[in-house]
């Protein structure tokens, strides 16, 4: 049995058969909700699916008129939810280590500027003709960098929070530790590291919710309530703020530039580009 959970535990379930189809979408939509350059699904057919703890703690997001999306409120992990062609359930693969590698990557034309694309698996610019689901209204793309005279926004999917980010990023990586999985429910998470004091939350402060993983020192994903999109951190203590790439706006001018924790990566995912890889964490502390 194929099992998954997110961050919290709260919410697990279990996959009795091989997926029929795996993506990588990188919509921005999708960019958005996992904070990343991609979120993986893994199709399966509803009774293929089978609850393992209750889900009192799901919440669910309308993101389009044809799509709702699902997600843990205790921690902002995506979990499972139905698609809108009958009888099928998407389910996050950052959730689970052993699957196939993704079939597709798709919407690549929304592919963010900050990422190196994956060419493990075929790149569709939408959908691939034997997905038959639906396309949904895109966002619109990343704007250009504007610093130093004007600094970088970003925003969750459902609109709510919105943040300034007033100086550049000082380095930006690619986690594959088990907690990034998990919390961003993809194959890693893509982190942009700048100072504390530069990001400022310009609407919805009063939205975002944080869940700290009990045994990490500093493990924590900040979400927002309503769409559980991944959203900046501010961490007092290390004078650090970790910004999750999905969630900007602009384009913040660096591309994520190493692979860190690649012992953790997940048993499905290949990297195939040439940045510096790094088995567990990086050599430089982020100043
Ligand atoms: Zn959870
Ligand atoms: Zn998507
Ligand atoms: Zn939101």
């Amino acid at each position: 049995m194929n099992k998954g959970q997110c961050l919290c535990g709260d919410v697990q379930w279990q996959l009795s058969a091989e997926p029929y189809m795996i993506f990588n979408c990188h919509c921005r939509m999708c960019q958005k909700v996992h904070g990343a350059a991609f979120g993986t699904y893994a199709f399966v057919k509803a009774d293929q699916l089978k609850w393992l703890s209750n889900t009192k703690n799901v919440v669910n997001y309308q993101s389009s008129h044809k799509l709702t999306r699902s997600a843990c409120n205790q921690c902002g992990s995506v979990v499972p939810y139905a698609t809108n062609q009958p009888d099928t359930w998407v389910v996050p693969a950052g959730n689970h280590h052993q699957l196939r590698k993704p079939d597709y990557n798709i919407f690549i034309e929304d592919n963010a500027p900050w990422h190196t694309l994956n060419t493990d698996s075929p790149g569709c610019e939408t959908y691939p003709d034997a997905a038959d689901l639906l396309v949904v209204d895109g966002l619109p793309p990343v704007k250009e960098c504007g610093l130093p005279e004007s600094p970088l926004t970003g925003s969750c999917l459902c609109g709510d929070v919105t943040f300034e980010v007033s100086e550049p990023l000082k380095l930006a990586r690619n986690c594959h530790c088990s907690r990034c999985r998990q919390g961003r429910s993809t194959a890693h998470a893509c982190n942009g590291f700048t100072s504390f004091e530069a990001v400022t939350f310009t609407s919805g402060d009063d939205r975002l919710k944080s869940f700290k993983v009990p045994d990490a020192r500093f493990f924590t994903q900040v979400f927002c309530k309503k769409c559980s999109s991944l959203l900046p951190r501010k961490d007092a203590e290390r004078k650090i703020s970790i910004i999750p790439l999905g969630s900007l706006d602009t384009d913040p001018g660096i591309k994520t530039g190493d692979h860190i924790f690649t012992d953790d990566k997940a048993g499905w995912y290949e990297i195939t580009d040439e940045l510096p890889q790094y088995n567990q964490s990086p050599p430089a502390p982020v100043a």
